[in-house]
């Protein structure tokens, strides 16, 4: 199924550089190219809600939101998921509730995953669940999570993940909604951080060796 991979960014694709866009002042040389703008970020997640709203129909779901890196994908997906239900007489009544995840110390995924705010999550028995998350690396964390979460015995389980990065291994966990597939490269902006930095930043970024040096802990 070729839709699942969503666009494919290719290990040659250079980017934009960076002064064809506005962005932060405080992050200028942090970074080495756009990757992909806001608006095509925007433009693809259109299409994402209009895929999912066709697949989850007439059904209540339940939006589970991954903390903090898929903030912003959730909040714009939900957005545009209202404003097909709203035109359309294809409703979904929606929940969203936010779980957070940590891996990451710089650009090194550590092997103890916290999940927080996912305690009890009594509530998704018999219900319809979209997972929604920023970027998938090696799909592990991902795994953990779908272990966590079908425990709770929901009636389905779908995820959608805005970046899948192409690694080397296959990926432990694919998504069933892709935005991107890309290069295996350390991407920030767009809510996804690195140490904290850059949620700030509307466009996916690559960013540069300074730059990590500069915010390394
Ligand atoms: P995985 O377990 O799939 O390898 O890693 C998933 C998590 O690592 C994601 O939830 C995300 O927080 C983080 N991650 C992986 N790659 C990147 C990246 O390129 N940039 C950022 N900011 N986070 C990443």
């Amino acid at each position: 199924d070729r839709r699942s991979e969503g666009i494919v960014i290719n290990d040659d694709w250079p980017g934009y550089r960076l002064d064809l866009f506005n962005y932060p002042a405080h992050y200028s040389g942090d970074l080495d190219c756009v990757i992909i703008p806001h608006g095509v970020i925007m433009d693809r997640t259109e299409r994402l809600a209009r895929n999912i709203m066709d697949d989850l129909g007439d059904h209540d779901i339940v939006v589970l939101c991954v903390l903090k890196g898929g903030y912003q994908f959730c909040a714009d997906l939900v957005e545009r998921i209202k404003a097909l239900s709203r035109n359309s007489n294809h409703t979904i009544p929606m929940r969203v509730h936010f779980i957070r995840l940590r891996s990451y110390l710089n650009d090194q995924s550590t092997e103890d995953l916290h999940i927080l705010g996912a305690e009890d999550l009594s509530f998704l028995a018999g219900k319809n669940v979209l997972i929604v998350e920023g970027i998938v690396g090696t799909g592990k964390t991902m795994e953990t999570l779908l272990k966590h979460v079908e425990a709770f015995r929901p009636k389905m389980i779908k995820v959608a993940g805005l970046l899948v990065k192409r690694v080397q291994h296959s990926l432990a966990c694919v998504p069933d909604y892709v935005g991107f597939e890309i290069p295996n490269r350390f991407v920030v902006g767009y809510a996804l951080d690195y140490n904290e930095y850059f949620r700030d930043l509307n466009h996916i970024c690559v960013i540069s060796e300074s730059g990590k040096k500069k915010y390394k802990v």
